[in-house]
């Protein structure tokens, strides 16, 4: 088939849903199309969940369900070992966020650890992921970032986000089970890079164990990875990067703005696009020391990936190339790609629904319709409901 078109096969990217899964789906997808309802809808949600009431199950059976694998991760193995049927890995994503106490920090990482556990036993879930402010406070992370001094305690506390991160990577080591750890807002990220390439120092020495994320719409990026190559070149260790375009855009911008600082983020959608590309080719340069796991729903991206690997002589099934995308949406991608053979992991996220509620909300904001375009979901769940011969 034309390279190109591979993509457009949505009878293999929607084999999983049913009829009626792909009619909600589109109701879904057709309502957080249209921006003021999105506004509007998140305004009265997050209300509704801080007046206690009685919003869940609507929630439930309308974003949760079609982003999300549940409220545990026992909810999450059967799509899980459907997907996997087909190819389709699964990244079991705790995504509670927000939630600043010790108790949460020593929660999440202990999720994470029977994750690992998990993983070891089923080859469907090779990786596990974790945010870095999902095991240390935000501000800590910020003031550790910004080189000022801490007082005892926040030593102390400091201390304790180190050892969890080390914990879980070293688990991952034992038992073969790659980590990924996302990246979030640029002023706190300084100290999660240097711990997650801490982390790839001692854990990234026979295989890629550790991969932290690049966040290609930031415009210093490149070279970071290429001064990070020169490092780990140099010291004898593995380097594995998630590389993504970045999720907190505004949040940046809208920073930047107001503090009156040049704004991380490149100055256009086309110069994030080449950094993103750039950073896909210097990785496919440089495969013996650098493995990658391409998180996007671009199908531009993904096809360069593809054509690279095939220039390069790479094969589809190459266990340092994966490609990513997040449950609920690109299974055009997902599902193509793994009909292809090639490596391919759907980020599936778990947990209460009031705690996922962030996680949700970016999902909605992402797929609002721009500039009055359709979205790609719709666009994808129209075509194959005509396939269907749906109405
Ligand atoms: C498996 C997976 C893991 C992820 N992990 C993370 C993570 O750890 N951290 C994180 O931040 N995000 C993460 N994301 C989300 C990701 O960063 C993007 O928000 C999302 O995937 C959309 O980008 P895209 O490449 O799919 O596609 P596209 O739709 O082609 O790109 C949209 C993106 O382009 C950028 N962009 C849009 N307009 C402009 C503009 N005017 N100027 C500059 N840039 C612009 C923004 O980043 C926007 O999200 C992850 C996504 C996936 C699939």
């Amino acid at each position: 088939m034309e390279r190109q078109k591979i993509f457009d096969n949505t009878e293999v990217a929607f084999q999983l849903k049913s009829d009626t899964e792909l009619e909600r789906a589109h109701f879904l997808f057709k309502m957080i199309s249209i921006e003021p309802l999105v506004k509007i809808g998140t305004a009265v949600t997050n209300f509704a969940i801080k007046a206690n009431l009685p919003v869940e199950g609507l929630i439930r059976s309308t974003v949760f369900d079609h982003f999300c694998g549940g409220v545990n991760e026992d909810d999450c193995l059967d799509i899980i070992e459907r997907m996997y049927e087909l190819g389709v890995s699964s990244v079991l994503d705790y995504s509670v966020e927000g939630k600043e106490s010790e108790a949460h920090f020593d929660a999440a990482m202990e999720k994470t650890l029977k994750i690992i556990r998990f993983s070891e036993e089923k080859d469907s879930m090779p990786i596990a992921v974790f945010k870095p402010t999902g095991f240390g406070r935000f501000h800590l992370y910020q003031k550790k970032g910004e080189g000022k001094p801490f007082t005892a305690d926040e030593q102390a506390e400091w201390d304790r986000v180190v050892d969890r991160f080390d914990k879980v990577c070293r688990l991952g080591k034992e038992r073969d089970v790659e980590i990924l750890i996302d990246a979030e807002e640029s002023w706190m990220q300084d100290a999660a890079d240097q711990l997650v390439t801490e982390m790839m120092r001692k854990y990234n020495t026979e295989s890629t164990i550790v991969y932290n994320t690049l966040q290609m719409y930031r415009h210093d990026r490149m070279d970071f990875l290429k001064a990070e190559h020169e490092v780990a070149k140099k010291e004898g260790f593995l380097l594995g990067y998630k590389i993504v375009r970045g999720a907190y855009m505004e949040k940046e911008n809208d920073r930047a703005l107001e503090k009156g600082y040049l704004s991380p983020i490149c100055e256009s959608k086309q110069a994030t696009d080449i950094n993103f590309n750039d950073a896909v080719k210097y990785i496919l340069d440089n495969l013996d020391t650098i493995s990658l796991f391409a998180g996007t729903h671009n199908e531009e991206s993904s096809y360069l990936v593809m054509d690279l690997m095939q220039k390069k002589n790479i094969e589809n099934a190459d266990n340092r190339v994966w490609f990513g995308q997040l449950f609920g949406m690109s299974d055009n991608i997902s599902f193509n790609l793994a009909n292809l053979g090639y490596n391919v992991a759907k980020y599936v996220p778990f947990g209460p629904v009031k705690d996922v509620m962030p996680y949700l909300i970016r999902r909605a904001e992402e797929n609002t319709s721009v500039a009055g375009q359709t979205g790609r979901e719709l666009m994808l769940i129209k075509k194959e409901k005509a396939r269907r011969k749906l109405k």
